[in-house]
């Protein structure tokens, strides 16, 4: 059978690190087996969703590399199919029309309250009499559909990631609502649970991946495709993604959407490599590989069933090496938005290049790389290095007219020139490069100063600076 998944985000926010790390494994597993992804929006909660968080997950899919082989489909654009599925079950009495007001609901909530018992429906209209039903209507009630749901029932599955799961029929709150009546008596928008079922169905989905905080709704989904005499799909649950107490991801933690984390300076192959990590392991025990490679290997049952931890150090690591090998003319691109966005400007190609060159081995994130201090006119002094750049100012004047002088073009001729400056002034070379990396750049630590300094030198910036330090 071919293998056909999806990744089925609600546009209630921007696209989470969870559902992207969910996207990929979907995606990783569709590629292995030369099956399809497909991207579906559940858009039903009409009030949360909006058309900037759907461009924010198609945006996020893309700059991951996750490209879906159709879609994006609307789950608003699918009422009549939604509202043919809930007449069909309606037909075969598998579902009903249920009148409670809210009011009636909470009352039911509280008496179970006070008695400590979980929360349920109690079935309470599903054998409504004609005259029962004819009555509420008289009263104005708009009615809900729900779904039969038998008790007591065990249903069983064999999760691709947990192995076999059982889950009782009696833990599922009762008969589920489905879809609410519109005030016209139309069926309106289903709820989560039914319409991904008419989905799933419809658009042939073999296997059904996502976070474990769906096991319970899968159950029910079980019983709707019964209900629908079809075969359900394969079901697999994902582990959590946890913070380091543990806990679940969340905002606190410091990023959760891809946006942040693109934001905060990762590559989108570094983060796509760092994400594989969060639950599955290839074989080989490799860390670092781009998500094709991946996708060679994967599949779920190497796929751990505890949470993931989240781990910033490793994130960062891997950045590291992917930034470390990116050719120049890669990393340029991947630093100009950055630049851009800082204000930075220099259209001097050779010059940006050779300064991605320069910045590149030490980076781990790609802002680390805004180094502003190579297109700014004039320094910014951190305390230290003010002050010694101040007890070297003649010294550093001195040498900005040799530099004025011999105007060298490349790193080896500023380093003879330093020699020889060093050694008529009577000092060794050493003790030469701090203070002047202090003048040039206003900081004590920092890339290679040489390359520094002939970058600015190239921009004419490296003489004024040396002679126009603050008495
Ligand atoms: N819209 C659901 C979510 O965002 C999709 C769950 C599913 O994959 O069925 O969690």
């Amino acid at each position: 059978m071919t293998v056909r998944v999806r990744i089925a985000p609600s546009p209630t926010g921007n696209l989470h690190i969870g559902t992207a790390r969910t996207a990929l494994f979907n995606w990783l597993y569709a590629r292995r087996h030369g099956g399809t992804f497909i991207l579906r929006i559940e858009d039903t909660d009409r009030e949360r969703s909006r058309e900037e968080y759907v461009q924010n997950i198609l945006t996020g899919l893309q700059w991951l590399g996750l490209n879906f082989d159709e879609g994006p489909f609307f789950q608003t654009q699918r009422l009549s199919q939604y509202q043919a599925a809930v007449e069909t079950l309606l037909a075969r009495g598998l579902a009903y029309l249920c009148y409670c007001s809210e009011a009636e609901l909470e009352a039911l909530r509280q008496s179970q309250r006070a008695q400590k018992l979980a929360p349920r429906y109690d079935n309470r209209h599903r054998h409504l009499t004609p005259e029962q039903r004819a009555a509420y209507e008289a009263e104005g009630r708009r009615p809900v559909v729900r779904f039969r749901i038998e008790e007591p029932r065990e249903v069983v599955w064999h999760d691709l990631v947990r192995g076999e799961i059982r889950w009782q029929t009696q833990d599922l709150g009762g008969d589920m609502v489905i879809a609410r009546i519109e005030a016209d008596g139309a069926i309106g928008l289903p709820l989560y649970n039914f319409a991904v079922v008419v989905d799933d169905l419809e658009m042939g989905i073999t296997q059904v991946v996502r976070g474990e905080d769906h096991i319970a709704n899968t159950a029910k989904q079980i019983l709707l495709y019964e209900a629908f005499g079809a075969t359900p799909p394969a079901f697999g649950h994902l582990p959590l993604i946890l913070n380091a107490q543990g806990a679940k991801i969340s905002k606190r933690d410091g990023a959760t959407s891809v946006d942040e984390f693109r934001q905060m300076g990762f590559l989108p192959q570094a983060f796509t490599n760092y994400m594989v990590l969060l639950g599955w392991s290839p074989p080989d025990g490799q860390e670092l590989f781009a998500i094709e490679q991946a996708a060679q290997q994967f599949d779920f049952d190497r796929v751990n069933k505890a949470g993931a931890r989240f781990d910033w150090d490793k994130l960062d690591w891997i950045n590291g090496q992917y930034l470390r090998v990116l050719p120049p003319a890669d990393l340029l691109a991947a630093i100009l938005p950055f630049w851009q966005a800082a204000g930075l400007a220099d259209d001097d190609g050779p010059w940006l290049l050779d300064l991605v060159t320069l910045l590149g081995p030490g980076l781990t994130r790609l802002t680390a790389a805004v180094a502003a201090v190579y297109f700014a006119d004039t320094v910014t002094f951190e305390d230290e290095a003010l002050a010694i750049a101040r007890d070297h100012r003649h010294l550093l004047a001195d040498f900005a007219q040799v530099l004025a002088a011999a105007n060298p073009q490349r790193v080896e001729d500023a380093d003879a020139l330093l020699k020889s400056f060093a050694k008529e002034q009577g000092v060794k070379k050493g003790a030469l490069m701090r203070p002047l990396r202090c003048g040039l750049m206003g900081s004590l630590h920092g890339p290679d100063l040489l390359q520094s300094l002939m970058l600015l030198h190239r921009k004419g910036k490296a003489i004024p600076r040396l002679q126009g330090i603050p008495a």
